[in-house]
């Protein structure tokens, strides 16, 4: 299987005055192979939007490289590059409420990528704005709608539309579900996964609910605090977590209850995540974790590789560094690097 996008050392800061830096994504190495879905979790705050952002051009990079189908993208997008990669590349939105323009209609909402970003004809716009309509679920006539005459669901099908209209290679969707209904919820990971399956789609499946991720994804992805601590085959990762954080992580992440509110956290491990701004060395973790060691206060554990059952698994932490049958020579002690692509 080859990776259709390559992120090899991916950083994004944001200066925020004073001289303060938030690390919001710090030397982050991933790949995605052609028609994966890589599902990327971690608590609000830990960086998985900036990440997906960053990988589509919509944050301009501040060190590292992603490659995508062969060819390095810019740092920083021009115009022209926007252009060029918006029919490649597509973004689904988390929330279907702030992310449709109230002014405009659901049909001129679905079209707006082809009006800006292709030769077709007026006539032709709309013909594909109404197939994609029925493709998701909508009416051919909802095109005149405002997005206010919408559900929840049903906007964030109009999103949907609107990305994948575009007939893109590859999406990242950014907690696509998680400001709807429990019950509707399921009805659109329905939809992602037949438009996946039917557009041979390669996807970045972001969100803080581990069993959807589990789920939807072939592998799954652990963001803490701006860096990549562990990736491994979902299910693998699921059942048998190997990072402290990510144990955590799936022991306080109820099963999906109808009872429960919508929008409530279902994160809740000791401690508040620490503030990325000005990270000093060390795990990120270490704070909070259960197994700090001394090292784990001085060292950055880069990511070492684990036998698993399935599939290769990487794992961010110095419990895993005596290697021994499990770290790869080399890897140990390179200074913080997140070592290869995964
Ligand atoms: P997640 O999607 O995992 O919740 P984000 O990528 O949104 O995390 O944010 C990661 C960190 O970067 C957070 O601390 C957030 O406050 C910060 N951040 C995100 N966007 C900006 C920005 N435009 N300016 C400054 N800080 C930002
Ligand atoms: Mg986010």
């Amino acid at each position: 299987m080859s990776a259709l996008v390559e992120a090899k050392g991916l950083t994004k800061h944001f200066r925020i005055g004073r001289g303060q830096i938030v690390h919001a994504v710090d030397d982050m190495s991933l790949d995605i192979h052609e028609r994966e879905i890589v599902g990327l979790v971690g608590e609000s705050g830990s960086g998985k939007s900036t990440f997906g952002k960053a990988l589509l051009g919509l944050h301009d990079k501040t060190a590292g490289k992603v490659r995508f189908d062969g060819e390095t993208l810019p740092g920083r997008y021009r115009p022209a590059d926007f252009q060029r990669y918006a029919s490649r590349m597509q973004m689904i939105f988390q929330d279907p409420y702030s992310s449709l323009n109230p002014r405009m209609t659901v049909g001129e909402i679905i079209g707006e990528g082809l009006r800006l970003h292709s030769d077709l004809s007026g006539a032709e716009i709309r013909e594909r704005v109404h197939d994609w309509l029925r493709r998701v679920g909508l009416e051919p006539d909802h095109a005149s709608r405002y997005p206010h005459e919408f559900s929840g669901g049903q906007r964030q099908r109009v999103g949907i539309a609107r990305a994948l209209i575009m007939q893109p290679q590859f999406v990242v969707c950014d907690e696509p579900i998680s400001a709807l209904d429990v019950s509707v919820q399921a009805q659109i990971v329905r939809l992602l996964g037949e438009l996946k399956s039917s557009m041979g789609l390669t996807m970045l499946f972001i969100a803080h609910d581990l069993s959807m991720v589990r789920y939807v994804s072939d592998r799954m992805a652990v963001m803490y605090l701006g860096s990549l601590i562990e990736v491994g085959v979902s299910d693998d990762v699921f059942f048998r977590p190997k990072h402290p954080y990510t144990e955590l992580l799936i022991g306080s992440n109820p099963q999906p209850d109808p009872r429960i509110e919508r929008g409530r956290e279902t994160v809740a491990i000791e401690g508040e995540i620490p503030s990325p701004v000005n990270v000093g060395a060390g795990c990120r973790f270490a704070g909070r974790c259960p197994k700090v060691m001394s090292v784990c206060r001085t060292d950055t554990p880069p990511l070492f590789k684990v036998r698993d059952e399935t599939g290769e698994r990487r794992v961010a932490c110095h419990l895993y560094a005596d290697g021994g049958d499990t770290a790869p020579s080399g890897v140990q002690g390179n200074g913080g690097s997140n070592g290869g692509g995964v």
